[in-house]
């Protein structure tokens, strides 16, 4: 039994589920899940519930930790490049292209470069 993980969820212990209850008769407890797996939240929740009990809990003190936006990000046009493509009319050939999401300019796009998601025009965030 190596590198069980519990789940973080603050309340996991307090879901009557089957599987949560431990321990020998009389003494039994429901108990935070323990698994060698977690699939949610980075592998730290073990249901969307637990994730979002702990957000709940933690997510503005989290947020204000690691830093609050207090102003707007922006997407330039530099980096408003989506791969898309259109059908011819018989809707049997596609034809990929780059469309630039704010000018609308659109550039050509095989098929190849469509589907390298390593791929871009985009130069930044
Ligand atoms: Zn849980």
């Amino acid at each position: 039994m190596s590198d069980l993980k519990y789940c973080q969820g603050p309340k996991c212990h307090t879901y009557y589920t089957q599987d949560r209850l431990k321990g020998t008769k009389g003494s039994k407890t429901y108990q935070t899940r323990r698994r060698s797996s977690l699939y949610y939240g980075n592998g730290n929740f073990c249901d969307q519930r637990c994730m979002y009990d702990w957000f709940d809990k933690h997510g503005t003190q989290a947020v204000n930790h690691f830093g609050r936006l207090n102003e707007a990000k922006h997407l330039t046009e530099e980096n408003a490049w989506i791969k898309d493509y259109d059908w011819d009319s018989n809707y049997e050939n596609r034809t990929y292209v780059f469309r630039n999401s704010i000018t609308r300019e659109q550039r050509p796009l095989t098929e190849d470069q469509y589907n390298d998601s390593n791929y871009t025009l985009n130069t930044g965030e």
